[in-house]
């Protein structure tokens, strides 16, 4: 098997055509095989198209987000982001057009016109996110001139989502769609101008647990302002300012590296990776951010205040480092840039990230991986329940950091847990964030309860 680059995964618990996504360093030199559709029967950890395009614009405070499809796909994605607002509230509620038998028989238009007449009446939004699902796309639906027609009637941006959900095996389809959706948004329109700044726009920064604001501190202590974060805590006069930034820095490069492409093709805006998870991640982010300004000022304020935030966290970290240093980690979330990020903060502590991949990772960004990780680690795409369970009992994992969905085969199998989803409530963001990180990463993962759990003999039949 090693000669061909395939791993022999064996034992039955994967699908063969599943083997070319799955790698162990230092044994395979092929690269590992993504950014491709799930497989069918594959049960895979990803949501759908629709899910991938709501968690990108849901935290988009002050617009309705109208699901035009069954009440279900409504329900799956209600506040699925779970961000942090300092201002509307609206972006919190899950409209739907709830579809049923009746109307995929005569087509849902009207119905879909009527909601946003309703929603619009009711709520006074500035703009309509409408979201198409599953349904819409097979009845085939126009919703393009429906909100086309309730934009003209309303004179407000009613904007499609083209998200049907099985449009694609891969969500990252629903990010693109998404992101079309922001830049009509945010494309001024004729007459319009936008004024330019020195401020920057933070892509790819959701707010889950105020992490914009923490970031925002920094930025502000440094002597720079965030003119829009995409799409954390924004609302739509904010973005509709976007193109008056002078710098894109993008965090979350899954959702958010196609708009900032799109924001430099079309307003000539720069842009660059950054990546505030972590104590090493911060400050180097906030290096890269200050050198682009090329101001004497900004760097000396920089270095302040990572020598101040490092000397603050360094006994923490130290004493977490103690106790971690040597156990074995399992690493599975949905974008590569919160795996590389997470990969760093392990080893920092001292642990061996032995397993990890991602629901959407691209080639360069698991070559990354490959390069941060040591031999024999097991890297992943697009995997499915019983491919987890598989390698985090075969390599002997004592803590996972993954999402919601990783969270119950964690504990099932008496693995310490840590979680990195999207609707956490702790700022695990910057040096404060690094020390939480850390103390979680500590309490699940010594944790006496593991050691009770795997005592426990074998229930006994009365
Ligand atoms: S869009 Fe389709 S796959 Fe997604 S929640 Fe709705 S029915 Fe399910």
């Amino acid at each position: 098997m090693e000669e061909t680059g395939v791993l022999d995964v064996g034992s039955g618990a994967c699908i063969d055509e599943r083997q070319r996504s799955i790698i162990t360093t230092g044994r395979n030199k092929s690269s590992i095989h993504c950014s491709d559709d799930s497989m069918a029967g594959s049960v895979s950890q990803r949501a759908c198209v629709f899910c991938g395009a709501r968690v990108v614009l849901n935290p988009v405070t002050d617009a309705i987000h109208l699901v035009h499809g069954p009440i279900g796909c409504a329900t799956y994605t209600m506040d699925i982001r779970g961000s942090l607002s300092s201002g509307s509230e609206l972006y919190r509620n899950s409209f739907s057009t709830d579809l049923k038998e009746k109307d995929v028989v005569f087509g849902g238009e009207k119905k879909l016109a009527a909601c946003i007449d309703e929603v619009v009446t009711k709520y006074h939004p500035p703009a309509v996110f409408v979201y198409s699902t599953c349904v819409v796309g097979m009845i085939g639906d126009d919703i393009i001139a429906v909100c086309k027609a309730a934009s003209a009637r309303h004179q407000i941006d009613v904007i499609p989502v083209e998200s049907t959900g099985f449009m694609s095996g891969n969500k990252v389809i629903g990010y693109r769609a998404a992101a079309e959706a922001l830049l009509k948004l945010i494309t001024p329109k004729e007459g319009e101008t936008v004024q330019m700044t020195r401020k920057l726009n933070f892509l790819g920064e959701y707010n889950l647990g105020g992490e914009k604001w923490l970031v925002e501190r920094y930025l502000r202590e440094i002597g720079i302002e965030i003119n829009v974060a995409f799409t954390g805590d924004s609302t739509v006069a904010a973005l509709k300012q976007a193109p008056g930034a002078c710098l894109n820095i993008v965090q979350c490069t899954g959702s958010m590296h196609w708009v900032a492409q799109n924001l430099e093709r079309t307003f000539g805006t720069p842009y660059i990776d950054v990546n505030f998870f972590g104590a090493e991640n911060t400050a180097e982010s906030l290096r890269k951010i200050a050198e682009f300004y090329e101001d004497e000022e900004i760097m000396r304020r920089t270095e302040v205040l990572i020598d101040r935030e490092m000397k603050n966290i360094q006994p923490a970290i130290q004493k977490y480092r103690e106790k971690l240093t040597g156990k074995r980690a399992a690493i599975y979330v949905g974008g590569a840039f919160k795996a590389v990020a997470i990969i760093r903060q392990l080893q920092e502590l001292g642990m061996e990230v032995v397993f990890t991949g991602t629901q959407t990772g691209k080639q360069e960004e698991y070559d990354r991986i490959r390069d941060m990780v040591d031999e024999g680690t097991v890297i992943i795409d697009d995997a499915n329940p019983a491919e987890l369970e598989k390698f985090l009992l075969e390599k002997e994992v004592d803590m996972m950091a993954g999402g919601v969905k990783e969270r119950v085969l964690a504990f099932k199998l008496g693995i310490g847990f840590v979680d990195h989803n999207h609707d956490r409530k702790e700022c695990l963001a910057g040096f404060e964030g690094a020390v939480r990180f850390a103390r979680e990463v500590y309490i699940t993962t010594c944790s006496p309860v593991w050691k009770h759990l795997k005592q426990t003999p074998p229930c006994k039949e009365d």
